[in-house]
């Protein structure tokens, strides 16, 4: 992981997992100094995304893009943060700018889009999303944390909660009260949606595998209804009974079955990431004139929407927070959905 890139001067202190047994381990690498467009911002809390499995343990590196924290240092072209400010960094670190998607804020469609981890930084240098206590960001790709929101709990909004805000925004669910929204699978990304579903005055139903996940759906979440997505009984009394499903399974499943719930010109979105193709059948597609698509994660410009509107309702996810010296146990407890529902490290508690 050799740095080349001139300005990158400065050491920091991280972890990363170099080896496929995925174990994270301490190592020092080079961030580049603040730039004139830059921030540097000194790293609070740090949500453990799902997809970072894959990422530890395919070896690509480290993942954080669920970054909470307090700017340190801007840049002198800077005027929307100043030192002491509380911000969150999420998955963009950089898009060119120049394009119709970047124009249109469109910019996490743009071909060139960075992400803020193994992506490429405009300097040729490798955005080390790596676990570590500072950070240096164009400030174009940082968004202001609301005051009342605590910064660990905020964290995992910076992806998950965006995940599923835009498929709501992107179909109306956000000035248009009292829809019916299926939410499928109720982890780090279908816990986010069901807050938001309830805050902006829909009709929530969960549909999961886990009966065991009802009542905590319903007493803890909010939610308004639960379907067994096994039980076949439960799933025929459910047709034709949701405006909307909202996909964040990523383990395979068919879509047939799901799409059966929506009524006619309902709309699907998938945001869960299974590894395979997934079965979508035609009939309940053409006999309903029904609409699957796909969404991924939303533009900075959203972002700071979904973080005001979070800060608006006070919605925040729930979380257990951890040190950096449990982030192996975390990662394994993650492999087999033992989380409710995100974990975030508490990365200023650590000693360098
Ligand atoms: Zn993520
Ligand atoms: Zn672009």
């Amino acid at each position: 992981m050799a740095q080349t890139t001139p300005n990158h001067t400065q050491t920091v202190c991280g972890w990363a997992a170099h080896d496929p047994s995925s174990k994270v381990t301490p190592y020092t690498f080079k961030r580049r100094e603040n730039g004139i467009n830059d921030v540097t911002i000194k790293i609070l809390y740090c949500g453990i995304c799902h997809g970072d499995i894959h990422q530890v343990r395919n070896d690509w590196g480290v993942t954080m893009h669920e970054i909470t924290g307090l700017i340190t240092k801007v840049g002198s072209n800077e005027t929307k943060f100043k030192v002491g400010d509380r911000v969150g960094v999420g998955c963009l670190a950089a898009s060119c700018l120049d394009c119709e998607l970047c124009k249109d804020s469109q910019e996490n469609y743009c071909e060139q889009m960075q992400l803020t981890y193994n992506g490429i930084f405009w300097d040729g240098s490798i955005t080390y999303g790596g676990y570590s206590k500072m950070l240096v960001a164009d400030h174009r790709y940082v968004v202001h944390v609301p005051e009342n929101l605590p910064m660990d709990a905020a964290a995992p909004l910076l992806c998950a909660g965006i995940t599923v805000f835009c498929p709501l925004k992107d179909n109306n669910m956000l000035d248009l009260p009292g829809k019916r929204i299926g939410v499928i699978g109720l982890g780090g990304l279908g816990h986010v949606a069901v807050k938001f579903g309830k805050a902006l005055g829909h009709h929530v139903t969960v549909i999961s595998t886990s009966p065991s996940k009802e009542k905590e759906a319903k007493d803890c979440l909010g939610a308004d209804d639960f379907i067994v997505s096994s039980d076949a009984a439960q799933m025929k009394a459910g047709k034709r009974s949701l405006d909307f499903i909202l996909d964040t399974v990523s383990a395979y499943h068919s879509l047939g079955p799901y799409l059966e719930l929506l009524k006619v010109n309902g709309t699907l979105v998938i945001v869960g990431v299974p590894d395979k193709p997934m079965d979508l059948p035609s009939f309940p597609l053409i006999f309903g004139k029904r609409v699957v698509k796909g969404s991924f994660i939303g533009s900075i410009k959203e972002l700071q929407e979904m973080m005001d509107m979070c800060g608006k309702y006070n919605i925040m996810c729930d979380i257990e927070t951890i040190t950096l010296d449990k982030i192996n146990e975390a990662l394994g407890r993650l492999a087999k959905n033992d989380v409710k529902y995100r974990f975030v490290i508490d990365i200023d508690a650590e000693k360098p």
